[in-house]
Parts: C-alpha cells; sequence; structure tokens
C-alpha cells in the first residue's frame, strides 16, 4: 500500500514544486543524489574511484516539455563526457530516452542519443538506456535494436526489468544480438499483465534472467541489492567457470555502501549508478517507495543532526 501510494506520489509534479525548497526533503534527496551540478557529482565519482568503485553517471529529469529542453539535456551530457575524460574518471553514463525528447517525437529522442554516442564513442566511454515504465518497453528496445545498436555496437547497452513477464524473451533478443544488459527488478508500478504482482516471481525471473546474461549474454551488469541474488551470481559465476571480469555487480548511489565494498573486496566489479541534477523528486520517491523505511531512518538523521 504504502509502495503504491509512494510510486504515485513519485508523478505529481505539483507536490515536487511545494515541497523542493524545503529543507527537509533536500536533505533526504541529499542520501540518494550526489548534488545537483556536474562538479558535486564529480567529487562523488572521485570519492567512488578512490575505493575501487566505478561510476555511472545520470542526470536526473524525466520526460522534457518541448524541443529546446531536449536539446538542453543533450547538451548537458556532452559537457559530462567530457569532463569525466578531462578528470580522467572511471565513469559512464546513464539517460533515459524520454528527458533526450522521445515524448516529443522519436525522431527527436534518436537525433539527441546520437549525438551522445558519438560523444561517448570518441572517449571510448558507454551510455546505458534506463528503462522506464513499462509503457515505454517497446519503443526503446526497438530504437535501441534499429537504431542505435548498429552504429554503436560497443558504446550502447539497456536495461531491462524482471518484474515484466515479456523479459526472459527479451533476454534471448539481447543475447542473440549480443549486446550489454542491466539487469534490474524494476522501479515502477505496473499493470498485473504486464508485471508480476507477487515479489517471489519478480525474485525467480530476476535469477533466470540472470543466469542466461552471465552465461550467453556479453558483459552484464547486475544491479541489484539482493544478497541472495548477489550470493546466487557468485555461485553461478564459479560453476560455470565464468571469470569475474565477465560482469559486473551495480548499485545505486547511497544504497548499501557496506555491500558495495565488501563485493569489492572480495574481487568483483562494481559501478555505482550515481544520481544528480535539480529534478530530483521522482528518483527520491522511487527509491523510498523501494524501502519505506527508509522514510523512517532519514527522519531519524535528520532530526538528530
Ligand atoms: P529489493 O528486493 O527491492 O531489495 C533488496 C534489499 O536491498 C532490501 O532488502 C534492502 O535491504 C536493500 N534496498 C533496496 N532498495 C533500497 C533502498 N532504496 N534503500 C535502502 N535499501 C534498499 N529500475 C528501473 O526500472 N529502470 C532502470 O533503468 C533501473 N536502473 C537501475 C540501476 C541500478 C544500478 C540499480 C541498482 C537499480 C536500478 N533500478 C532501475 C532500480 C531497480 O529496478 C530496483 O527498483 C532497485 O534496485 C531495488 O531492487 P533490488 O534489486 O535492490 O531488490
Amino acid at each position: 500500500m504504502l509502495r503504491t501510494g509512494l510510486l504515485y506520489l513519485s508523478r505529481q509534479q505539483r507536490i515536487f514544486n511545494l515541497i523542493k525548497n524545503v529543507g527537509f526533503a533536500r536533505k533526504m534527496a541529499s542520501r540518494f543524489v550526489a548534488g545537483e551540478t556536474i562538479a558535486t557529482a564529480l567529487d562523488a565519482v572521485t570519492q567512488l574511484n578512490a575505493k575501487g568503485i566505478t561510476a555511472s553517471l545520470d542526470l536526473l529529469g524525466e520526460s522534457v516539455h518541448n524541443e529546446a529542453e531536449a536539446r538542453e539535456t543533450g547538451r548537458q551530457y556532452l559537457e559530462l563526457l567530457d569532463r569525466i575524460a578531462e578528470r580522467k574518471l572511471d565513469a559512464n553514463v546513464s539517460v533515459k530516452l524520454t528527458a533526450l525528447g522521445q515524448d516529443i517525437s522519436d525522431e527527436l529522442g534518436v537525433e539527441v542519443v546520437r549525438e551522445v554516442l558519438a560523444r561517448a564513442k570518441q572517449y571510448d566511454s558507454f551510455v546505458r538506456l534506463d528503462m522506464e515504465s513499462s509503457a515505454y518497453t517497446d519503443r526503446t528496445l526497438d530504437t535501441f535494436e534499429q537504431r542505435l545498436f548498429p552504429d554503436f555496437p560497443d558504446t550502447v547497452g539497456v536495461v531491462l526489468q524482471s518484474a515484466l513477464r515479456r523479459t526472459l524473451d527479451d533476454v534471448e533478443r539481447a543475447n542473440a544480438l549480443p549486446c550489454r544488459v542491466r539487469i534490474c527488478k524494476g522501479a515502477y508500478l505496473e499493470p498485473p499483465d504486464v508485471a508480476f504482482p507477487d515479489k517471489a516471481d519478480v525474485d525467480r525471473n530476476y535469477v533466470a534472467a540472470m543466469h542466461r546474461l552471465m552465461e550467453h549474454g556479453r558483459y552484464p551488469g547486475i544491479a541489484t541489492h539482493d544478497e541472495k541474488i548477489i550470493a546466487e551470481a557468485k555461485r553461478f559465476a564459479k560453476e560455470k567457470g565464468i571469470a569475474p571480469d565477465r560482469f559486473e555487480f551495480q548499485m545505486l548511489y547511497g544504497v548499501r555502501r557496506d555491500l558495495q565494498e565488501q563485493v569489492v573486496r572480495e574481487g568483483y566489479r562494481m559501478r555505482v549508478y550515481v544520481p544528480f541534477g535539480s529534478q530530483w523528486y521522482p528518483y527520491l520517491m522511487r527509491r523510498l517507495a523501494e524501502r519505506p523505511a527508509n522514510i523512517a531512518f532519514m527522519a531519524g538523521n535528520i532530526v538528530k543532526e
């Protein structure tokens, strides 16, 4: 119930307008978001890199309202890639096609993301297309497969969500290319005809997808904080003789830092997804929905300070 309520609130821009300057809300956001500027985000990456952790930077912002906003987001990603290269950081970027104009027109989204891909290719970097709600799955995968991957096979990758019933088919499609996939559980509220309502099914589907990606895919990103699944990935890798440099674990900025460091100590690769920017509200609400106990935890910490 609480999860549903928080996910509903994540889509209410009016609420963001009300709380965006409230100190308490900004402080809550700062646990999961690496500041509002490229400079603060790169400082966070510097600290991660010092611990042997790589990063994927996400400029927060979802659907944009006009072409100028989409092009401005694209421009900021180009600057981000330049600055990552300048500072010689071990980081790539994650983008949402809606933030690059997909909702205005597919053509615009493709044009802007191709500029970002061309710049990333120049630096031998990488761009992950985040996956949004199921309303976008087909559009995102089709755009990826037909209009981006053929020209940028080493530079672009996608995300699949184990909550969706279709995902094992999409894994086969991705392995056939083969392309780089980040597998996650899925952060959006979905109808039961497209997604599993029971968490146990989501977790089971995750493990099935992860096995196929590890065995037959191309350098999968295993994005989860679920200790049982992480243990299963390590076990499966040993059983199948899959070397630790053939996949990477991925976690979110501010979530289970202890586990992030432990995984690195054990000799596995770890990439942390580092979101930053002024549009932090929907992202924060999705993180709170995943673990409503965070609200009490953070409120307690903020009151104590
Ligand atoms: P869960 O079963 O939700 O959690 C397992 C355990 O992890 C929990 O018991 C808890 O201890 C801990 N945990 C999980 N979340 C939190 C939290 N917010 N705060 C504190 N502890 C927590 N979703 C998409 O839909 N599209 C994407 O493109 C996408 N990209 C992602 C990229 C990365 C690198 C990661 C890590 C996640 C991404 N997600 C994305 C979100 C993902 O779908 C899940 O919503 C999120 O990761 C929580 O699921 P979990 O696998 O950690 O498992």
